[in-house]
This record gives C-alpha cells, sequence and structure tokens, in this order.
C-alpha cells in the first residue's frame, strides 16, 4: 500500500524578501519529497505566504502600500528561485486566502462552542493591560517597544528580552520605554483580549500524550516536555505548566477578524499554521478531491519541515 503523505515547509513570513535560509530548507525537505515519491508513495507537498501580523502592516506602510499589495509584490519575487532550483511544491498559497479565513475561524468557533456537558469553552476572555502608542493610535507588540534593560541597564533593548544580558521581561518592566514606530512614550491601556485555555486539563492531558506517543522526533518531544513541569514568567515568577495561550490582537492589525468580536483579530501565530491546511484544502478543491475524507484518512502522515525555533507554535 503506498503512503499518504501530507508534507509542508515553514512558511516564509512576507515582510521581507526571499532569501538563502528560505531555500535551504525547501531542498532538504524536497529531496525527501522525491525520495519518497520514487518509493510509490503518494505525497501533497504544499506552503504558502505567511502574510498577517504586525510587522507587515508597518513595514507595508513604510514601503507606502496597502498590506496585500506588499505581500504579493514580496510573493512574485520568489517564483524564480523555485523554479531555478526545482523545487516540487504541488501548492503555494496564502494565509490571506478565503481558505484559511474559513478554516481559521472554524476552528476557533469549534472550541469557543464546546457543549457543557463535554467540559465547555476552551476559548476565555480577559482584560489586559498594554502598552499602547498614543501618535500612532494603536497597541505596541512587544518588539516595537525599546528602552533600558531593568537588569544591566543596557539601552535600546526590546520589549520582551535584554541582547546584552539574556534577560527576559515583561516590557512594562523597561526603563524608560519608547515606542519604536513613533519615538514618543506609550501608555498603559487595558483591552479584551481573547485566550486559548491551554491550561484546562483537557488541553494538557491531551498534549501530554500527543507529544510523549513517539510521533515526534526525541529532540522535540524532549523540549516540549518542559511545558508541561516549571515555566518561568517574563516578571521572574514560576508557574507549573501550561498557560492560556492569547490569541487575539486589537485593530489597527493586518489578520482574520475573530467572529462576532468587531476590531479584534487571530494573533498571526493562530492563522499561519492553519495555512497548511488552508493550502491542501486549495489543492485538492482544485483537483476535485475532498478535503474533509482526505484529512480523516487513518492512515494519513503529516510531516513539517521546520527549524527548532518554531517548534512551540507548531506543536
Ligand atoms: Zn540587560
Amino acid at each position: 500500500m503506498p503512503r499518504q503523505l501530507f508534507v509542508t515547509t515553514a512558511l516564509p513570513y512576507a515582510n521581507g524578501n526571499f532569501h538563502i535560509g528560505h531555500i535551504m530548507e525547501y531542498i532538504q525537505a524536497d529531496i525527501w519529497v522525491r525520495f519518497q515519491r520514487m518509493q510509490g508513495h503518494q505525497v501533497n507537498f504544499v506552503c504558502a505566504d505567511d502574510t498577517h501580523g504586525a510587522p507587515i502592516m508597518i513595514a507595508a506602510e513604510k514601503a507606502g502600500k496597502t498590506p496585500q499589495q506588499f505581500v504579493a509584490d514580496i510573493a512574485a519575487g520568489r517564483k524564480p528561485y523555485l523554479d531555478g532550483f526545482h523545487i516540487s511544491f504541488d501548492n503555494w498559497h496564502s494565509t490571506d486566502a478565503p481558505e484559511n479565513h474559513d478554516l481559521a475561524r472554524q476552528i476557533y468557533c469549534d472550541l469557543r462552542d464546546i457543549p457543557e456537558s463535554e467540559g465547555g469553552s476552551l476559548i476565555a476572555r480577559k482584560t489586559i493591560e498594554q502598552f499602547f502608542d498614543p501618535a500612532k493610535n494603536m497597541f505596541l507588540p512587544d518588539r516595537f517597544i525599546q528602552g533600558e534593560c531593568p537588569k544591566c541597564h543596557a539601552k535600546n533593548q526590546y520589549g520582551d528580552n535584554c541582547e546584552v544580558c539574556g534577560a527576559v521581561y515583561a516590557p512594562t518592566d523597561l526603563i524608560d520605554p519608547v515606542s519604536v514606530l513613533s519615538g514618543v512614550r506609550p501608555e498603559l491601556k487595558s483591552s479584551e483580549h481573547f485566550f486559548f485555555k491551554l491550561s484546562d486539563p483537557r488541553c494538557v492531558e491531551f498534549l501530554q500524550k500527543w507529544t510523549q506517543d513517539g510521533r515526534l522526533q526525541p529532540e522535540v518531544a524532549n523540549k516540549v516536555k518542559e511545558w508541561f513541569s516549571v515555566r518561568s514568567n517574563p516578571d521572574g515568577s514560576t508557574s507549573e505548566g501550561l498557560g492560556d495561550w492569547d490569541i487575539s490582537r486589537d485593530a489597527p492589525y493586518f489578520g482574520i477578524e475573530i467572529p462576532d468580536a468587531p476590531g479584534k483579530y487571530f494573533y498571526v501565530w493562530l492563522d499561519a499554521p492553519v495555512g497548511y491546511l488552508a493550502s491542501l484544502k486549495n489543492l485538492l478543491d482544485k483537483r476535485g478531491q475532498d478535503y474533509t475524507a482526505y484529512m480523516a484518512q487513518p492512515g494519513l502522515e503529516q510531516y513539517h519541515f521546520i527549524g527548532k525555533d518554531i517548534v512551540t507554535f507548531h506543536t
């Protein structure tokens, strides 16, 4: 029996031009895919542009383009490389495509609407305080805030960690914080965010089993084991186990609007991995094949070629 293989490479983030680091991963994956095809196995090898998030919105604004136009221009520059290196993708799509909007919303709604009889919703709402740029009129991602490290007092450090002493902290710990976008001092402002309840016992139990049953390579399985023990928080405290995951961002944001929540968007890392499925669905639709039936095959194997820095989000 031929194996059914669904294979992906990491989606290139479309805030900058295609480069040698991308093509290196694609060549490795392509060699593996070609080998599987030569064995007679059936492979769907797909990728997509990772289009959403604040960095792309900001890069597009700087370039004087809409985010859509900015991403389209980056994408147009990639084709000669894929063709030139003979990378044998079956499909290339976009996380801004309708399939991805639909699938991301569907997955969210399925988690939100779990009936009480099955344990209840896995989505929670909490009000959090965040830095807000009053000149740009937007909430600031950690990487768009700079200031003095609270530990070693190095200047111009990012809002999430210090590149001089390695300290990890919250942006609110920075001394004399400034917005990288406008240079003004950000203000603290509260906003309601949506969280995926990863700390729920159903998720913990599922993930613990799922990550340790042999499907992940040992290096990755060992790395993610850390989630289930002691975790250090940005404020220096530690807590046990998985924390809930903040999956929303406030407008203005280039992304997928959350159903029944005007002005709230999915954080890019929510919809980016769903983009693999969207690209696969787009491919199967073009061929007249049924996506749901394909995904439901008990023998279907999924392989993601990724770098270790994005293991957490993928798992
Ligand atoms: Zn420091």
